[in-house]
Formats: C-alpha cells, structure tokens, sequence
C-alpha cells in the first residue's frame, strides 16, 4: 500500500510540474497575443507613496495588471518572469514606461502636478543599449517633466555589470529621472558598490517591515537601513506598510516615506484620481 501510495504521490508531483510549465507555455503565447494590442489587455494599478511625517502624496507607482481572457486578472508575479524568459519584457516595458508617463501628465492636469511616477524596470530592459534613449523618447512624446519620473531598478539589475549600469544611470539624472532601488536587503549587493551607484532612492523591502511594530530585530535592520541611506544622501521608501503599528516605528527611525496597503492598494488610474481628492479633502 505505501509504495503505491509513494508512486501515486510521485505521479501527482510530476503531473504538476507539467501542469506549471504547461501553464508558462500557455501565458507566453497569451501575452505574445496580449501584446499586440497591450492597452486594450494590460492595466497599469498606482499605488500611492506618501510622506510619513504628514501623510502628503509624493507619488504613485505603476504596477501592471494582465486581463486575461480566460484567467481573469494575472498577477505580475506569474507573467513579468515569462516575459523576461522570452525577451517579451522589452516591448512589455516600453508599454508600461508610456503608459504611465501618460498618466502622470494626467495627474498634473487633474491638480496633482508635483505627484511622480514610479515605474518597474526589468534588468534586461536596463541593459538594452538604447534603454536611455527610449525613455528620453518617451519623455518627450509625453510631454512628462524628466523630475516627475522614478525609474526602479532591483539590485541584481544593477549588479549585473556594474560599470555600464553607473553609465546608464547616470544619463538618466542627466536627464532629470531619478533612480531607487527596490526591494533592497534581498539582494546580493555589496555595500561598497552601493556608495559608487548613482541612486536617490532606496526601497525598504516589504520583508523587513513586516513584525516591524513587535520584533525588535526587524527594528534594528529596518534602522540601519536608514542610517546608511541618510549617510549616502539617499532618500528611503518604506514597502509594504499594513499597520499603523508599522508607520509609528518607520517614522520613530527616522523614514521619511512609505507605501502600502495601510495607505492605499493598487488602484485603477480612476480610483486613484477619486482616492487622492478624497485625501486632499481629510487635510
Ligand atoms: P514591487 O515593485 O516590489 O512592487 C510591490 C508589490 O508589493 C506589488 O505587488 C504591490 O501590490 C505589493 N504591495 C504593496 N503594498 C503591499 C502591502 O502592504 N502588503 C503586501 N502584502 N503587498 C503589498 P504586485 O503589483 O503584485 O507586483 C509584484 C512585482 O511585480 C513588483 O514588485 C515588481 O517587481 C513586478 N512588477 C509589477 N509591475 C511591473 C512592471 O510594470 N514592470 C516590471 N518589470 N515589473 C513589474
Ligand atoms: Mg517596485
Ligand atoms: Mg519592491
Ligand atoms: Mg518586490
């Protein structure tokens, strides 16, 4: 009985693996079609990014959301690593840069002229050697400030080639585009590489501030974190705030930004609109 048990267990277990690279090879070829016509199947969701001290709106980050037609809405988490397998990212991410550039030019109309975006970029997106270029392109078609733009790039983006990832940088904030790096902590960056990069933003991982209101632990590094970007002359997002337990201990280390679902989820560029007149009206 056990062996069979054992076979049938294994059975089971192989028969999922060829259901997830089933699934990989089913979402690649949906997004290849998604893709041809990316605004009527993509969405970009905006979170909020506020000021800690008096709870101001900074800005929002773009976040994209796929309708599938049969899935329903597909998490980023299950497609961006499909697109970045298949080099559809790059397409994928010129959309997304559009996108939202568009939408901030919105904002201003609407009132909310000093709100940036903050926009995901993959590491293949980065190394492509008219990155820049394009959104230079972008900038222009948009008509968006270059100082209203964020670009967030993950550590391992950055470290994949040091030299050309400063250079690239670096012509960004020639351009006015500042650069943070998100989700930091969970990469393999060393910190002395961290000093040479031309960042202005540092993205506290989620990871670290959750428990941050109870554990003492997660306290101390959410702390040093801080320390080292206020001595780098870096300015510090906190991600991922659920609780008000969590916002108190950020702004006692000395944080000065933040985002999360205790602020706001990911809303639809309307939603967004309708939350952010009904926080100009609780001020
Ligand atoms: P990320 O850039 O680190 O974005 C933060 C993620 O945390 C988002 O998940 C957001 O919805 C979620 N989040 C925000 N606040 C909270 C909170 O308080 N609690 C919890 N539990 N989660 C929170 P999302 O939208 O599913 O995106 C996941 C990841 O997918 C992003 O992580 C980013 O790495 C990637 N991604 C999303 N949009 C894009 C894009 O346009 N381009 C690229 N290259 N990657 C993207
Ligand atoms: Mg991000
Ligand atoms: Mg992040
Ligand atoms: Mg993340």
């Amino acid at each position: 009985y056990r062996a069979k048990r054992e076979k049938s267990g294994f059975a089971v277990f192989e028969a999922q693996l060829n259901q997830q690279a089933q699934l990989r090879l089913q979402l690649a070829s949906d997004l290849r079609e998604a893709l041809r016509e990316p605004g009527a199947n993509l969405e970009l969701h905006y979170q909020p990014q506020v000021r800690l001290h008096d709870g101001q709106v900074v800005g929002a980050e773009a976040l994209v959301r796929w309708r599938h037609p049969h899935l329903g809405m597909v998490s980023p988490a299950q497609f961006i690593p499909v697109a970045e397998d298949t080099g559809m990212i790059v397409p994928l991410g010129t959309w997304v840069m559009e996108e939202a550039c568009r939408q901030a030019v919105a904002w201003a109309a609407a009132g909310h002229g000093a709100m940036r975006v903050a926009v995901n970029v993959s590491a293949l997106q980065f190394a492509r050697p008219d990155f820049v270029d394009t959104v230079s392109a972008t900038l222009r078609a948009t008509g968006l400030e270059a100082g209203r733009l964020e670009v967030e790039l993950t550590e391992s983006a950055v470290m994949e080639d040091v030299k050309e990832s400063v250079e690239r940088m670096e012509r960004l904030r020639a351009l006015g585009v500042s650069v943070a790096v998100d989700d930091f902590g969970t990469g393999y960056s060393s910190l002395s590489y961290l000093q040479r990069l031309p960042l202005n933003v540092l993205k506290i991982d989620r990871t670290f501030i959750q428990n941050l209101g109870v554990n003492a632990t997660s306290r101390s590094v959410v702390q040093a974190i801080v320390g080292l970007a206020q001595h780098l002359n870096l300015e510090c997002v906190a991600e991922g705030v659920e609780t008000p337990d969590e916002r108190e201990a950020l702004i006692e280390v000395g944080c000065r930004y933040a985002q999360g679902f205790f602020f706001a989820k990911p809303l639809p560029a309307p939603a967004l609109l309708e939350w952010l007149s009904q926080a100009d009206g609780a001020r």
